[in-house]
């Protein structure tokens, strides 16, 4: 899958609103996994709800294309920096 993921971090900063993460919410949307250095640290572990090829395999495959799939994720990622960079 062509997703390409810059490591920036935002998403799993602002967890509080994913309801499949609200156990990994250090309590200001911030994940308890996330290390200093923006990366996950329990990777490859990481739920269902983190894995963005996962989740095609899962639920959006034979509904929507990959490449649409790739765009959705991309515009979802334009979403959070726009709205959390500009604060
Ligand atoms: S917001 Fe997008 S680009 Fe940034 S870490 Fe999350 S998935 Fe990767
Ligand atoms: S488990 Fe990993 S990928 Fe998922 S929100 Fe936490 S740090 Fe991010």
């Amino acid at each position: 899958m062509m997703f390409a993921c810059d490591r920036c971090g935002i998403c799993c900063q602002h967890i509080d609103l994913i309801p499949q993460l609200k156990e990994f919410d250090s309590g200001n949307g911030r994940c308890v996994h996330l290390s200093e250095n923006n990366l996950c640290e329990i990777y490859l572990d990481r739920p269902d709800i983190c894995n963005v090829e996962r989740m095609y395999e899962l639920f959006f495959k034979g509904n929507i294309s990959e490449e649409e799939y790739v765009r959705q994720n991309k515009m979802g990622c334009s979403e959070l920096k726009n709205k959390y960079h500009n604060n």
